[in-house]
C-alpha cells in the first residue's frame, strides 16, 4: 500500500495509517488522511465502473475490489425550476442520496471503510447505530462476507430492528449510556481488531467526500454558491468540505462553495458553539427532534465541524420540527421523498432566504440525505388528503377535483 498517515484534526499529531485508529491517543479528536493535491477523475462508463473507481485517485487505495459495490454513489442532482422561484433564488439543486444502496449517504462511507478494512487484512467490522448507518453497515458487511457486528440502544424501536436484522449481522442490544457506546467501541474495537465503521471515522469522512465530487462533475466543473449539509454527528460535513477542498487543490474548480451546516433547533450542539463565539461544543440536555437521523446530543465531531466551518467563512442554522415537516412535505411535492433529517436543508433555506442570507442569485445544493420510508412514523405528523366516493360518483369526482 502507498505510504500515507492520519493526521490529528487537532493537534496534528501524526499515525500510521495501516491500522484501526479513528481518534488521536494524545487530544481525542477525530484524525483524518492528507488532503488529495494531485489526482485525476477517472472518467469512464458510470454504468460499469463504481464510485470508489472514478475516484480511485482521491483514495488511499493501491487496487479497489469492485465486488464490494451494491451500486453506491452516482446519485441525482435534480433541479427544482418551480421551487427555486417559490424560495427566490437563481438555481435551486437536490443532491438525492435516497437513490444509494440502502437509501441513505451512508453507503459511501461504509464502501470506503469496507475497502480500507480489507486493505489492511481485517474481516471483521462493526458499527454504533439505530438507523441509517445500521442498515448500511449490515448490508456492506453481508455482501463482502465479513463478520458484522452492530451495536444498538437496549431502547431501540422494534420497527428499526428488522432492517439491520434481515442482512444477519450480529446485533447486540448494550444496556448503558448510548454516547459512550462510540468510545467504547471504538477503544474495544481497536483491541480485538473489529474495525468500527462509526459515524464519522476517517474513511466515512473520505466516503462522503464523493458528494462534493459528483456535486461539482454534475455541474460542469460550475461551484455552487451554497451546499446545505443535516449536520449530526459531523463526519458528512467533514466529507463534503474536504471534497471541495481537493478539488481546489487539484485545480479542476476555482473556489469553494458556502457550506452551511444545518442542524434541527432541538438538538443544534454545533449551531449554539458557532453562533455563541465558542471553540469547542457542549453536550445537549434532553435533545428532542423529530429529525432522529440527526438527533445526536454531542457529536464526536462537532468541534471539527466548527473549525471548518469558521475557516471556510460557511454557516450554521438551526430550524424548527415544524418548518422541517413542512419542507418534508414541500420537497414531497417535486417527488423526492426525503426522512425528516433530509428535509432540514430546504427548512434552513427558506430561513436564510427569509433573512436575506442567501440572495436571489444564488445557486444552492441540498442535500438530502436520507429515505422518507425509513422512517415511516414520522408521517404521522403529516396531514394526509383523500377523497371518498361511489364508483356511481367517480365521473363528477374526476371531472372536478377538490384543490
Ligand atoms: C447520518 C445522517 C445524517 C447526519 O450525518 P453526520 O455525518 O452524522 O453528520 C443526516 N441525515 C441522515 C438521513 C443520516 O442518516
Ligand atoms: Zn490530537
Amino acid at each position: 500500500m502507498i505510504q500515507h498517515s492520519l493526521l490529528c484534526t487537532s493537534c496534528r499529531r501524526e499515525y500510521p495509517f495501516g491500522e484501526i485508529r479513528p481518534r488521536c491517543q494524545q487530544c481525542g479528536e477525530p484524525l483524518e488522511l492528507q488532503k488529495v493535491s494531485h489526482a485525476t477523475i477517472n472518467v469512464a462508463d458510470s454504468l460499469t465502473q463504481t464510485m470508489l473507481e472514478r475516484y480511485s485517485a482521491f483514495f488511499p487505495f493501491a487496487s479497489i475490489d469492485p465486488l464490494l459495490s451494491l451500486g453506491e454513489g452516482f446519485t441525482p442532482l435534480s433541479e427544482s425550476p418551480r421551487l427555486s422561484s417559490d424560495l427566490g433564488v437563481r438555481r435551486l439543486l437536490f443532491k438525492n442520496e435516497t437513490l444509494n444502496p440502502t437509501w441513505s449517504f451512508k453507503d459511501r462511507g461504509t464502501i470506503a471503510g469496507i475497502q480500507h478494512a480489507a486493505a489492511i487484512g481485517c474481516s471483521r467490522i462493526g458499527t454504533v447505530s439505530t438507523g441509517n448507518m445500521a442498515v448500511s453497515v449490515a448490508a456492506y458487511g453481508a455482501r463482502a462476507g465479513m463478520e458484522t457486528f452492530v451495536l444498538v440502544s437496549d431502547s431501540i424501536p422494534e420497527e428499526k430492528i428488522s432492517p439491520i436484522a434481515i442482512h444477519q449481522p450480529h446485533l447486540i442490544r448494550v444496556n448503558g449510556d448510548y454516547g459512550n457506546l462510540y468510545f467504547e467501541s471504538v477503544r474495544i474495537g481497536t483491541d480485538l481488531g473489529i474495525y468500527f465503521l462509526n459515524s464519522d471515522v476517517p474513511l466515512r469522512v473520505e466516503g462522503s467526500k464523493t458528494i462534493a465530487f459528483e456535486i461539482c462533475e454534475q455541474l460542469q466543473l460550475q461551484v455552487p454558491d451554497y451546499v446545505i449539509v443535516p449536520t449530526s454527528a459531523g463526519g458528512n460535513l467533514r466529507g463534503i468540505i474536504k471534497g471541495f477542498e481537493e478539488f481546489v487543490l487539484c485545480g479542476l474548480i476555482p473556489r469553494m462553495p458556502t457550506i452551511v451546516c444545518a442542524q434541527a433547533s432541538g438538538c443544534a450542539p454545533i449551531f449554539n458553539a458557532w453562533s455563541t463565539g465558542k471553540d469547542s461544543i457542549e453536550r445537549v440536555q434532553a435533545p428532542h427532534t423529530i429529525a432522529h437521523a440527526i438527533e445526536n446530543p454531542f457529536p464526536p465531531s462537532g468541534n471539527q465541524a466548527l473549525r471548518k466551518i469558521r475557516e471556510h467563512d460557511g454557516l450554521c442554522i438551526a430550524v424548527s420540527d415544524d418548518a422541517i415537516l413542512q419542507a418534508q412535505r414541500t420537497m414531497a411535492r417535486e417527488g423526492i421523498f426525503g426522512q425528516p433529517a433530509a428535509a432540514v436543508p430546504l427548512a434552513a433555506l427558506r430561513q436564510l432566504r427569509k433573512e436575506g442570507t442567501v440572495t436571489e442569485d444564488a445557486t444552492v445544493v441540498c442535500v438530502v440525505t436520507g429515505c422518507g420510508l425509513k422512517y415511516t412514523a414520522a408521517l404521522r405528523e403529516q396531514p394526509i388528503s383523500t377523497t371518498h366516493c361511489t364508483l356511481e360518483q367517480l365521473p363528477s369526482v374526476l371531472a372536478s377535483p377538490r384543490a
